[in-house]
């Protein structure tokens, strides 16, 4: 049935289908069908205290699973979404949704923050700091236990207007986090002017931190960096025992990555925090053998 109204839809967009590549058309149509049908859909992926093992946030990873071309990876399908208009609407569910999730957990006693990813046109959405003060009203969350995640790049490059939404993000008591740092080429004078409470390393240094002694020294000279000027520190990515062995010895706060766990569906969350609640030892190297 989908497949043939799909079909359908494909000659009516023949003339443009020439122009952005019929593909992109197909994807652009269906990404405006799941939105209003309900079809995309968040994962949560821990983010952990690096030596105690304790879950302070989970981060919102937004996922769209289609009938015809599966999976799709945020990646490809945030910039489509950008491009056809259509971040604002799913950006608004996204902090929707993951407010919503948080307070059904809080509520079965999970005790945690939430984090959310938000792209540089979100911020120039006008109603975008309004719909965030909403959403922790209508669930009744602190400010601080939001989080939102915005990319280096557009960190440091935004316009007056986008600076002015981060600070009014802030002033709200959401806390604000520098996604993919090291990836921006940005002056690092211009750390200290970002009100930001966290800052997530990037992937790409700790994927060589066992192996590559560089790479440690960058990684440790971030974290110094980070936290002369009162931020915590994230690595993203992490994969293995021995580089979060490596991260817990150079004192960075928190770990993500598939080590500790994958992002999970919403229905995961729970009986994942209580397993690891009752077996520290599993999941902290730096407490248990050594391998
Ligand atoms: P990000 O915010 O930097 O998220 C981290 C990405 O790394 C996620 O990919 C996650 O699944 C993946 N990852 C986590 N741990 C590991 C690991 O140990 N190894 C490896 N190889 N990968 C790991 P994902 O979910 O495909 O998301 C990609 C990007 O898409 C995100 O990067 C974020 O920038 C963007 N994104 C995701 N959800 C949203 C959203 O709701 N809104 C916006 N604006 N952007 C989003
Ligand atoms: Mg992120
Ligand atoms: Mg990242
Ligand atoms: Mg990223």
């Amino acid at each position: 049935e989908a497949k043939r109204a799909g079909g359908s839809c494909c000659v009516l967009y023949e003339k443009s289908m020439s122009d952005e590549g019929a593909e992109e058309v197909l994807m652009r149509q269906a990404l405006r069908e799941s939105l209003e049908r309900g079809d995309l859909v968040l994962h949560y992926q821990p983010k952990v205290h690096c030596t105690l093992g304790r879950v302070q946030g989970l981060e919102a990873l937004l996922r769209w699973e289609h009938a015809q071309f599966g999976q799709v990876s945020p990646e490809i399908f945030i910039p489509l979404a950008e491009r056809y208009g259509l971040i604002g609407a799913i950006g608004h569910w996204v902090i929707d949704t993951a407010c919503a999730q948080l307070a059904q957990w809080q509520a079965q006693g999970l005790r945690c923050r939430i984090s959310v990813n938000l792209s540089p046109h979100q911020l120039r959405q006008p109603d975008l700091v309004e719909r965030i003060g909403q959403a922790l009203a209508a669930h009744r969350l602190r400010p601080s236990q939001l989080e939102c995640e915005i990319t280096e790049s557009t960190m440091m490059e935004h316009s007056v207007q986008e600076r002015a939404t981060l600070e009014r993000i802030g002033a709200l008591g959401v806390r604000l986090s520098i996604d993919d740092f090291g990836t921006g080429y940005s002056s690092l004078a211009h750390l200290r002017h970002i009100p930001a409470q966290q800052l997530k390393i990037d992937r790409s240094f700790v994927t060589d931190l066992a192996s590559s002694e560089q790479a440690r020294h960058v990684v440790q000279a971030v974290i110094q960096l980070a936290h002369g000027l009162g931020m915590e520190v994230v690595a993203e990515g992490v994969e293995t025992p021995a580089q979060m062995r490596v991260l817990g010895a150079q004192g960075c706060d928190l770990v993500q990555g598939f080590y500790i766990a994958p992002p999970m569906p919403a229905a995961d969350v729970p009986g994942w925090m209580r397993d690891r609640e009752h077996t520290p030892s599993l999941w902290s190297p730096l407490m248990g053998p050594a391998g």
